[in-house]
C-alpha cells in the first residue's frame, strides 16, 4: 500500500482549526472563567444572531440539545413524536430520554428527508412533536411541516445537526421561521466545532427560559429570591441536567463562528468538484443539489447512491476505499433496524423501504474545508477506477435486499 495513504488517511469529515483558534482557547484558559462565564453567552448571541432568531442556548452537546428540545416542547410518557428514521440514533434516543415514543415514517428517496406525506400517515391523538433532520445539509419541506403541525398543533424541533449556514426560503436554518426550535451539534465532523457541542434556537420565549432551567438542574435564582431570602438563595423548580458547555468551548465556537461562511463555501466547492467529475457516471446517483431560490445546502454530507449493479458491489468498494486510507462513509444504518429499537416497537426489515434503500446503496464522500485538491485527486481516482472495474459487466437486476444488521 501507498506509504501516503498509511500517513494521511482522508476522513469524511474533520475540524479545520486555526492559530487564531488556538490562541483564543489559551486566552480563556489563562484569564478567564473556565465554566458559567462571559464566553458561553457571547456565543449564544453569535449563534442566535447568525441564525436569525431570537434565542440561542448552547449546551455540552447536539444529543443534550436535542433532548432539552424535547422536553421542553412537552414530550412526556404516553406522548409520540414523528422523525426519520434515517438520521444519528441521538435523534430518536431524544425523544425516548423524555419517555415518550419515537415513532418512525419513511423518508423521500430523492433527497433522503422526512416525507410529509407519510408524517401526515403516522399522526395520532398522542403525537405531540415534529422532528424532521435536514438530511447533509438540504433542508427539509418545511412549509409543508408547518402546514400539518398548525392543523395537528404540534411543536416542530428540527434536527439541524447538518445544516448550519442553510437557507430555507431566505432565511437562515435555524431562524426557526417555520418552526419552533432547531437543534445544531459542534462536534468535530460538523460545521464548525467546539469539541463536543450543541445548541438550540427558538424565538418563543416560553421555551428559551425551561431550556435555560434544564440545562442547569432546573435551578433557578434571581434577584428577587436573593433579596426576600438570601443572596445563597436557588430553588429548584424541575428537574434539569448538567448539560453546560464550558467557556473554554465557547471560546473555540465563538472564532469557529467567524469562518462559518468561508468553510461553507469551501464545501460548496467540493461538492460542486465532485459533482462534476462523476456526472458522467450514469450508475451512480448524486443527491441533488436542489439549491434554488428557496434553499441552500449546507453540504455536510456529499451523499452518493450507487444504481445497479453497484450496490451489492459496496461493501467492495467502501473496505478498499478505507485500505487506501479514503474513509468514505455510510449515512445511515437505519434506527428502526437497531436491535434495541427492534426489541422496543417491534420494527423489522420492510417496515421504511426508502430509507432502507437509501441506505444498502448510499456512500459518503470525503467533504470538509482542509480537504486539498491532491486530496479530492486521490478521492475520486480510486473512487472512479472502482466503478470502472464493474462497469460494462452484465447487470445483475436489482433486487431489495433485506437488511439486517441485528445479527
Ligand atoms: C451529529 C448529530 C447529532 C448529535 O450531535 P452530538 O453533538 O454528536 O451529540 C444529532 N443528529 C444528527 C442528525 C447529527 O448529525
Amino acid at each position: 500500500m501507498d506509504k501516503d495513504a498509511i500517513s494521511n488517511p482522508i476522513p469524511y469529515g474533520r475540524q479545520s482549526i486555526s492559530e487564531e483558534d488556538v490562541w483564543e482557547v489559551t486566552n480563556v484558559l489563562q484569564f478567564s472563567w473556565l465554566t458559567q462565564g462571559p464566553k458561553v453567552q457571547e456565543f449564544e448571541k453569535v449563534i442566535a444572531s447568525y441564525c436569525g432568531a431570537k434565542y440561542a442556548v448552547v449546551v455540552s452537546s447536539g444529543t443534550a440539545a436535542l433532548h432539552l428540545a424535547c422536553a421542553v416542547a412537552g414530550l412526556t410518557s404516553g406522548k409520540e413524536a414523528v422523525t426519520s428514521p434515517l438520521s444519528f440514533l441521538a435523534t430518536s434516543n431524544a425523544i425516548l430520554y423524555c419517555g415518550a415514543k419515537p415513532i418512525f415514517a419513511d423518508i423521500n428517496p430523492e433527497s433522503g428527508n422526512l416525507s410529509p406525506e407519510e408524517v401526515q400517515k403516522k399522526l395520532t391523538v398522542r403525537t405531540r412533536v415534529l422532528l424532521p433532520v435536514h438530511f447533509a445539509g438540504l433542508p427539509c419541506d418545511l412549509l409543508r411541516f408547518r402546514s400539518i403541525a398548525r392543523k395537528a398543533k404540534l411543536v416542530i424541533i428540527e434536527d439541524a445537526c447538518h445544516a448550519l449556514g442553510a437557507e430555507y426560503r431566505g432565511s437562515k436554518v435555524g431562524s426557526c421561521r417555520y418552526s419552533d426550535m432547531s437543534v445544531f451539534s459542534f462536534h468535530p465532523v460538523k460545521h464548525v466545532t467546539t469539541g463536543e457541542g450543541g445548541a438550540i434556537t427558538t424565538n418563543n420565549r416560553n421555551f428559551y427560559r425551561k431550556l435555560l432551567l434544564l440545562r442547569n438542574h432546573g435551578m433557578l435564582r434571581s434577584p428577587a429570591l436573593s433579596k426576600r431570602l438570601g443572596g445563597w438563595v436557588y430553588q429548584m423548580t424541575a428537574l434539569g441536567f448538567n448539560y453546560r458547555i464550558t467557556d473554554i468551548q465557547c471560546a473555540l465556537g465563538i472564532s469557529q463562528m467567524r469562518k462559518l461562511d468561508a468553510f461553507l463555501e469551501k464545501r460548496k466547492e467540493i461538492a460542486r468538484k465532485y459533482t462534476d467529475a462523476l456526472s458522467e457516471y450514469k450508475d451512480l446517483l448524486i443527491l441533488p443539489d436542489t439549491s434554488d431560490a428557496d434553499r441552500t445546502h449546507a453540504w455536510h454530507l456529499f451523499a452518493l447512491r450507487l444504481k445497479e449493479p453497484f450496490a451489492p458491489k459496496r461493501r467492495l468498494i467502501y473496505d478498499r476505499l478505507h485500505q487506501e486510507g479514503i474513509r468514505v462513509q455510510i449515512h445511515y444504518i437505519p434506527i428502526h433496524l437497531q436491535p434495541f429499537y427492534r426489541r422496543l416497537l417491534g420494527t423489522r426489515p420492510g417496515n421504511f423501504p426508502f430509507a432502507e434503500s437509501f441506505y444498502t446503496s448510499e456512500l459518503s464522500l470525503p467533504i470538509f474545508p482542509g480537504l486539498t485538491s491532491a486530496m479530492q485527486g486521490r478521492v475520486l481516482s480510486a473512487l472512479t477506477r472502482e466503478l470502472n472495474l464493474f462497469r460494462g459487466r452484465r447487470r445483475t437486476p436489482f433486487t431489495h435486499e433485506t437488511v439486517d444488521i441485528a445479527g
